[in-house]
């Protein structure tokens, strides 16, 4: 189906988050790879004459990334506070064999602040939405439709 993907303000965290937009049937996802928030927007019930949605949204608490060696990922977003136990399944995780330590990475995001657990997260973490937008433009060029920012992890 048919989809433009770019990059958005994060309405949470206000750093840079990846926009989904199926603009034939006005479905939406939102997922911010810095604090974690995500947000939905489904066809609940489809008739001729009305289109009904479900939209879901969830804070972000933080998000962990898990790079192998092979250079497959796995991202876990973390719905709600991160707990002591999740900490330590996550920390023996990154401790596997398969697991390049220098780019993975667990930020914890609570009442508006980021805390780095462990790992490096990429530049592009640091950056303000205007500010990975600036770099965005300056490295790939402004698109012709200036909402359209490039999307880089
Ligand atoms: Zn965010």
């Amino acid at each position: 189906m048919a989809s433009i993907l770019y990059a958005i303000e994060c309405p949470c965290c206000g750093r840079s988050a990846f926009e989904d937009d199926y603009y034939k049937t006005d479905e939406k996802f939102i997922f911010c790879l810095r604090c974690g928030f995500n947000y939905t927007k489904t066809i609940e019930k489809y008739t001729k004459d009305n289109i009904e949605y479900k939209e879901e949204k969830i804070e972000g608490h933080g998000i962990f990334i898990l790079v192998n060696k092979d250079g497959s990922q796995e991202k876990i977003i973390l719905n709600s506070s991160l707990t002591n136990e999740l900490l330590e399944e996550l920390k023996a995780k990154v401790n596997d064999n398969n697991v390049n330590q220098e780019k993975s990475y667990l930020i914890s995001h609570e009442n508006e602040v980021f805390t780095i657990l462990f790992g490096n997260p990429p530049e592009n973490f640091y950056l303000s939405f205007e500010e990975y937008r600036e770099k965005m433009f300056a490295k790939y060029g402004v698109p012709d439709f200036d909402f359209m920012v490039p999307i880089e992890e």
